[in-house]
């Protein structure tokens, strides 16, 4: 029997802490190979994909933007092959609405032409450079003089497709247990001893997947202390329903190379609400890892990112920038602005306040952000410290990749 009763003694062949997308689909790949370990899952939520997983984008990336050769290019790729393969078998709603990346200068030519020789490089199908007049064929209101069109670049709900994994875990007995905020990890004779608020699991291993507080599980267990991960939040305008018409896909600037996040942008998505249109994120420094409101305020979790030296190092390369955004991000007009770059007759009163994420963004403490996904050994347990977009994309893949260093490393074959 491997579901267990809340008073019963616990005892578990592998812990994964995290119910995001990452997380469940990391379960899933090992339950795959591996149906008869006793596997528990840990969420400090009362449900799934509460956090980056249930508030982001909803895209599913093409796998255009990541250097040649790192894992995000190479998972995201295959993940959306498996992603999109997922929601046929399971019946989930996704559309290839395409995406656009378009230059509104000359001088962002260069950076288009450096993006289409990644996509090439990396593998990503159907990829076309557009002219002008191109670009405004599929969308008529975006603003440009030239364009990459990516026909695979999707939509879906990960909230949607984090459910099902859930359900389909839960088909094959393995137990998403929520509200259950791992404080504690011992370890002793070849043996993890997990602390909640409820009760104590010995555990023989253990993933961490726990996202905006991926670094603070793995210093329960002694590692990561090189890393910390400083919350981003990305706010959200929803385009009135009157405007919709105006997007027909995905429109997206060419980033801007001292920026590490793609840049406030349009796109359709599929919410548990329904069908809309969404323009952002923006990337403002959160006073809380699940700061979600500008208001948010969490006083240890902010001294501990000040004082994090990785994190002075980054603030003294980019304070401009990152003022910047939270400038903008008081600032409807200045949001306006940005978005107008890319649809110049937009109107104020076409935006209504949407939602917002908060990125996980693992810092070194060089003061570099960790750039590809970062997954790490430690004891009895592996480490996934850095899973930036595109993992929701990826995820699948990344469970793959999870799964196959968590065989060789706990000698579960
Ligand atoms: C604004 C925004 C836009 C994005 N857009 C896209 C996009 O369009 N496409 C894309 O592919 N990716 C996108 N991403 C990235 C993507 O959402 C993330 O990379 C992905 O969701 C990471 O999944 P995760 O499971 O690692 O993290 P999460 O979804 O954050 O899950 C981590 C889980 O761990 C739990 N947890 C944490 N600490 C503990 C603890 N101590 N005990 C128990 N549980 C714990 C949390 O409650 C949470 O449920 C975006 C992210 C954001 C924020």
């Amino acid at each position: 029997m491997r579901r267990m009763s809340n008073s019963a003694a616990k005892q578990t062949d592998l812990t994964i802490v995290g119910a995001g997308i990452v997380g469940l689909a990391t379960a899933y790949a090992i339950n795959q190979r591996y149906p008869h370990l006793n596997m528990t899952i840990l969420e400090k939520e009362n449900e799934v994909a509460q956090h980056q997983t249930g508030n982001n984008s909803g895209v599913i990336h093409a796998g255009i933007y990541y250097k040649p050769g790192t894992l995000r290019a190479k998972l995201c790729v295959q993940g959306v092959r498996q992603l999109t393969d997922f929601c046929d078998t399971h019946g989930i709603e996704y559309h290839r609405c395409g995406k656009l990346i378009v230059a509104v200068t000359e001088g962002e030519l260069p950076r288009l032409k450096t993006l289409y020789e990644r996509g090439q490089a990396n593998g990503v199908p159907n990829l076309r450079q557009m002219n002008q007049a191109e670009l405004r064929e599929v969308e008529p209101f975006a603003a440009g003089i030239a364009a990459i069109h990516s026909p695979n670049t999707g939509i879906v709900n990960f909230k949607a497709v984090a459910r099902k994994l859930r359900d389909l875990l839960h088909e094959r007995g393995v137990e998403v247990r929520l509200m259950q905020q791992v404080n504690s990890i011992s370890h002793r004779h070849n043996q993890l001893s997990i602390t909640t608020p409820q009760f104590e699991l010995q555990s023989k291993h253990l993933i961490n997947c726990g996202g905006l507080y991926a670094d603070k599980i793995g210093q329960m267990m002694g590692i990561a202390s090189e890393i910390r991960i400083i919350p981003f939040r990305g706010e959200y305008f929803f385009l009135r329903k009157e405007s919709h018409h105006k997007v027909r896909g995905l429109i997206y600037p060419v980033p801007d190379p001292s920026f590490p996040f793609l840049g406030v942008h349009f796109t359709r998505v599929l919410r548990d609400s329904g069908f809309g249109v969404e323009a952002g994120p923006n990337a403002v420094f959160a006073f809380a890892r699940e700061g979600y409101r500008f208001g948010k305020v969490n006083l240890g979790e902010t001294l501990d990112a000040l004082s994090f030296v990785g994190f002075q190092r980054l603030a003294a390369k980019f304070w401009r920038t990152g003022l910047g955004e939270m400038r903008r991000s008081l600032s409807k007009p200045l949001f306006l602005r940005s978005l107008q770059r890319l649809m110049p007759d937009l109107q104020a009163d076409e935006l209504e306040p949407g939602g917002a994420g908060v990125r996980a963004m693992a810092i070194h403490q060089s003061g570099e952000m960790v750039d590809d996904f970062y997954i790490v050994d430690a004891p009895n347990a592996l480490h996934v410290l850095n899973a930036p977009s595109p993992a929701a994309t990826a995820s699948l893949a990344i469970g793959d990749h999870v799964a196959q260093r968590a065989a060789g490393l706990f000698g579960l074959d």
